[in-house]
């Protein structure tokens, strides 16, 4: 049986040492953050993830949700009680804002959590995720209306929210929408299609479920220009949140699938449903796009959470396990056999497991943190560049935290040998539930896409000159130490690659958008290893002060020393690589007729 433990010993460092959250009494709001207080909800949401959520992990993926003849889903045995015992724990609250019911604490705190549950339980933590998201795409669009009936409910976690894009025709390319919304005399819409694949759609943890739907007026323009969004109660209520009848929505069916099994993922039926429109007539996508960006982030955190369990699993696994001996001679010559930690080709894939968790669960949370400057700085530039930041990064964490997040889970089931294919040892689950995080919310091909061909060139490319800066500015500031003057060296050359890789880009992809959709994957996995490296040489700067200064956990600092170090020489060294890839253009990708892929 796997187990999990949040990872609340990195998260301290991270929060308190990496950001220094409580000396961040600039911003607004943030005045009441100490130490200990960061200290304490990393420490409890920890054990409410560890105790409560991850037990049901693997009941949960093997009963699975359940769909019946009604229509009605029920949610595996304890998802209930457990989704309640979260919201009355305030853990969906965090980070929402005070007026509407939430705590108005920061979002690096709120990634933190997220990143527990996520590890603890992926198919349980796309329920407040997806609620998440929902009460934020309401906040920025909807009228006070709608805010004051949804937020407070949403934000409590009394209703759960879905997000409704996908339609059978419809999948990355939104403009092909054909779910119908017919103006009514009272100002309410008639909605009219079929959903796919959507989350949450129907379930028993909470007494009302609010889709937000896209859909078009008549006569709306073609494509994406003329989509709106709709919030569609699945039961309708008064204007003070009674509840009343049913609405015309229901639960055709539930997918049978790879993983996730305890997240319903349903065919939603909308038969003449009553919707109001969120936000202004055809910009439904604009508004859609703050649930999607948040659940980017969120869907990355997952990548990162499946990555961290597995990686636990693997660990424990390796240091028990007895096969053969090392290579320079018998570690415990009392034993039969020397535990395969001992082996440099099963310490390669621990390293790789430790390298990238540590180092995204910084960029992710660093992020986060980009959200509260952006929200709460008093200065216009820094929000700005913070906002810049955000979207930079956004298909980067999505994107490149998603694939080394399955590659990690692979990597750990790969460590338990043929243990790690059999049920009982849970090391499949994990893979199973990491395969979905590269598809959904825009699958990563599309992400790569979203940041070359969107990001890059973002307020004429201001956003990926200040991440060129940022980088420069930091491998500059080093002091004559060999610890991580070689990390600073390896991260300096990487980023003059991800520099000149955007140069060809503007020189070659203008005449030729196939040489930017054939580089673009290669440049969002170049991205994102500079990124993390980043964050390492941050972390080895930290660290080195520690053990210069004497103080703290020596055993913790060493190993963030020496785990930079390793993925310096291990990981940015692709960059290169990737660049000559990218380089190579789209010629011999783009050459063969689709006739010559046939097999007769
Ligand atoms: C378990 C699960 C849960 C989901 N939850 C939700 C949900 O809650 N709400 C919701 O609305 N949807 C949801 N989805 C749908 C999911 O977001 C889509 O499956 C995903 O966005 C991809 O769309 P598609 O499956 O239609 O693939 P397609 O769009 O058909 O894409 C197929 C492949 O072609 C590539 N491709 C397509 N177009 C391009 C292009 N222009 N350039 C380059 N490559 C391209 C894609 O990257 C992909 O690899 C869920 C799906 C699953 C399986």
């Amino acid at each position: 049986m796997p187990t999990y433990q949040a990872p609340t010993r990195d998260m301290q460092f991270i929060v308190n040492e990496l950001l220094e959250l409580s000396n961040q009494t600039h911003l607004a709001g943030m005045e009441d953050v100490s130490s200990d207080l960061a200290g304490s909800l990393i420490e409890e949401s920890g054990k409410f993830a560890s105790e409560v959520i991850a037990p049901l992990n693997q009941s949960g993926d093997r009963q699975g949700a359940t769909h019946h003849p009604d229509g009605s889903v029920t949610l595996p045995d304890g998802f209930k009680e457990a989704y309640n015992a979260l919201r009355e724990a305030g853990w969906s609250t965090l980070v929402q804002p005070q007026r509407y019911g939430g705590q108005g604490l920061p979002h690096a705190l709120g990634m933190a959590v997220d990143e527990f549950l996520s590890g603890a339980n992926q198919a349980f933590a796309m329920l407040p995720g997806l609620t998440v998201g929902a009460a934020a795409a309401i906040s920025a669009t909807g009228s006070d209306q709608l805010k004051d009936l949804y937020l407070p409910r949403l934000i409590s976690g009394q209703w759960s929210g879905t997000m409704n894009l996908t339609e059978p025709q419809c999948g990355t390319d939104l403009g092909l929408i054909r779910t119908k919304a017919e103006p009514q005399a009272d100002g309410t819409f008639t909605i009219t299609g079929t959903k796919i694949f959507i989350s949450g759609g129907e379930h028993d943890a909470t007494e009302n479920i609010i889709h937000l739907v896209l859909a078009k007026t008549p006569g709306a323009p073609e494509g994406t220009k003329g989509i709106s969004l709709f919030v569609v109660p699945k039961i309708l209520v008064d204007g003070n949140g009674t509840l009343g009848e049913a609405n015309n929505v229901s639960c055709g069916s539930i997918e049978e699938k790879m993983g996730i099994h305890a997240s319903p993922t349903c065919v939603m039926n909308y038969d003449g449903a009553r919707g109001w429109m969120v936000g202004e007539e055809n910009k439904g996508l604009a508004a859609m796009f703050i649930m999607m960006n948040s659940a980017r982030l969120h869907v990355g955190v997952q990548g990162l959470g499946q990555a961290e369990a597995a990686f636990q699993n693997g660990v424990a696994y390796a240091k028990d396990r007895r096969q053969g001996r090392a290579l320079t001679g018998p570690a415990e010559p009392g034993e039969p056999a020397d535990p395969i930690i001992v082996h440099p080709d099963v310490r390669r894939m621990l390293m790789d497991a430790k390298a990238f968790t540590e180092g995204m669960r910084a960029l992710s949370i660093w992020t986060a943190f980009q959200i509260d400057i952006a929200e709460r700085s008093p200065d216009e530039k820094a929000r700005e560049a913070a906002q810049d930041l955000i979207e930079l990064l956004t298909p980067v964490i999505k994107g490149y935290g998603t694939d080394r997040g399955y590659a990690v889970a692979t990597d750990m089931q790969q460590v338990l040998g043929g243990h790690g294919y059999v049920v009982e040892w849970g090391m499949e689950q994990f893979v199973r539930d990491a395969r979905i995080t590269m598809i959904y919310e825009g699958a990563n091909g599309i992400q790569a896409m979203d940041l070359c061909g969107r990001k890059l060139a973002m307020h004429g490319g201001r956003a990926i000159r200040s991440f060129f800066a940022l980088v420069d500015a930091e491998c500059a500031d080093i002091p004559d130490d060999a610890r991580y003057a070689t990390i600073a060296a390896s991260l300096k050359r990487a980023n003059g690659d991800l520099k000149t890789a955007t140069m060809w880009f503007m020189q070659n992809a203008m005449g030729n958008p196939n040489n930017l959709g054939s580089g673009a994957y290669h440049y969002m996995t170049m991205m994102g290893i500079t990124s993390l490296a980043l964050m390492w040489l941050r972390m080895a700067k930290i660290a080195a002060i520690r053990l210069a200064d004497g103080e703290g956990d020596k055993a913790f600092y060493e190993a963030k020393l020496t785990t930079a170090q390793y993925f310096a020489q291990n990981a940015l060294v692709d960059v290169g690589a990737l660049r000559r890839k990218l380089e190579a253009g789209s010629s011999a990708v783009m050459a063969l007729p689709p006739d010559s892929f046939s097999f007769a």
